[in-house]
């Protein structure tokens, strides 16, 4: 008898560890198991698997951007269109991570709970997936970008609706490149650059120097400043692009003086500018319809006066997302607050219309709604008197900002970029478009943001 009962005992407690293991195992797979059925790492899905039966996706008007037939995955017939949109829906693969077929795949493909993908076909319901693009628009800024590595976004500033988000260099989904691991010309390729990758934003981050002058330093918009080109701020030089004169605030940042804006923060100092590039969206990830984005960053712990001053003009280490520069242009068109974007439209399935899980649809104040109105005006100044309203968008006020980003490595010319908005009620946009090596903000990255603007004028003013 004494002898069961020694044994009995490691019994019971195996057989209680049995249930507890397998308690937490059902626990986590049904809370996971969506998940662990679309991760890279399971075969299963790696290929056109599970995407043989898939729902479709489409675009804001209902336009077919993929669709499963007789067990393949086909994507629209035009062959830019389909270049065009792969960052955004992706390919058969999983390689493109922050794509809606690597996302999205378990509600493409009908993946149930209880039987997993085992469902038989006439059962299986994978969900249609609408985006909030538009495909004409995004054909618009890819042709536009053409050999260029870079990014373009267009959203609504009210609804949050991405009605573009290109990325350069893409590729045919139906006809993967045999060298795309090797080629040069498709670095990064798998990489949505409009979400996952951070540049210095050059002379775009004067908004956010103004932005902390506006709020912190009394009077700031009468302090005047004669340029040579060329100033000298803790021991070491902060160069112009061209000798600017004598400018006050408004007059510093449409011609975009380095030396008025470098001087702005190093007054400012490492607290102020850490703060107000926080409230912008540095150091911090945002996340679209479940879809994370890279991290913008500022940091100027280690910075030195000189290093503080370039930090003020969007240099040193600072890095910027395309997708974070367009929310805080959404936010100062929005007196301060911006709403978040948004890439699905809805996801539908046989029993209806489910909507996407999402937290709250504004951001928190990025800054006060008098700088916002304020910065507005600069920018619509700075369009009218200085870029041209006309270079953008006949059919739309334009306020906006450009920067030409020194790249810090020596790897050749500098980034092009831009950011603004339109003033339209019917139609109010925000936008951000970066061309790597364009060499200028202006020759490189404004003719790419007036062809998504001169498109969505096209699309939604019909
Ligand atoms: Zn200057």
């Amino acid at each position: 008898m004494r002898k069961t009962r020694t044994r009995a005992l490691p019994v019971l407690i195996l057989t209680i560890a049995f249930f507890v293991g397998l308690a937490y195992f059902v626990f986590n797979l049904s809370v996971h198991s969506a998940e662990w059925v679309s991760m890279p790492i399971n075969g299963h899905l790696s290929d056109t698997d599970g995407l043989e039966n898939a729902g479709m996706i489409l675009d804001r008007n209902g336009v077919v951007l993929a669709q499963s037939e007789n067990g393949q995955r086909i994507y629209h017939e035009d062959y830019d269109i389909r270049c065009a949109c792969l960052p955004v829906v992706g390919d058969n693969s999983v390689n493109n991570a922050t794509a809606v077929q690597t996302v999205y795949r378990s509600d493409l493909s009908g993946y149930n709970f209880v039987f997993g993908l085992g469902l038989p076909e006439m059962f299986k319901s994978g969900k249609n997936i609408t985006l909030t693009i538009d495909s004409s628009i995004q054909k618009a800024a890819y042709e536009a970008l053409g050999n260029n590595k870079g990014a373009a976004v267009l959203f609504n500033y009210q609804t949050g609706e991405i009605l573009c988000m290109a990325s350069t260099p893409t590729y045919d989904p139906e006809n993967k490149p045999e060298d795309i691991e090797t080629n040069k010309n498709y670095d990064g390729a798998y990489i949505n650059r409009v979400l996952s990758a951070a540049y210095p934003p050059g002379s775009t981050f004067k908004l956010v120097t103004a932005a902390a002058a506006l709020e912190n330093i009394k009077d700031v918009e009468k302090r005047e400043y004669d340029c040579t080109g060329s100033d000298v701020i803790g021991g070491k030089p902060v160069n112009c692009f061209e000798v600017n004169g004598h400018v006050d605030f408004k007059d510093a940042l449409m011609t975009s003086c380095n030396g008025y804006f470098a001087h702005l923060a190093v007054d400012l100092g490492k607290k102020e500018m850490t703060s107000q590039a926080d409230s912008m969206g540095f150091n911090h990830t945002w996340k679209i319809d479940g879809i994370e984005t890279a991290k913008s960053t500022y940091d100027v712990a280690k910075a030195n006066e000189n290093d503080l001053a370039w930090s003020g003009v969007g240099q040193y280490t600072v890095l910027e997302t395309p997708i974070n520069m367009a929310i805080r242009s959404a936010a100062i068109a929005g007196g301060g607050t911006a709403v978040k974007p948004i890439l699905i439209k809805n996801l539908s399935a046989s029993f209806g219309i489910a909507a996407p899980d999402r937290e709250s649809q504004k951001t928190k104040a990025m800054m006060d709604a008098d700088t916002a109105k304020k910065l507005a005006e600069f920018m619509d100044y700075t369009v009218d008197n200085y870029y041209g309203n006309g270079n953008f968008c006949d059919s739309f006020n334009v306020c906006a900002k450009t920067g030409t980003a020194e790249v810090s490595d020596g790897g050749g010319d500098a980034h092009g970029w831009v950011t603004g908005f339109t003033t339209d009620e019917d139609c109010p946009l925000a936008f951000a478009v970066v061309v790597e090596h364009g060499n200028s903000g202006f020759g490189a990255a404004v003719p790419v943001a007036s062809a998504m603007l001169n498109e969505a004028a096209n699309v939604l003013r019909d």
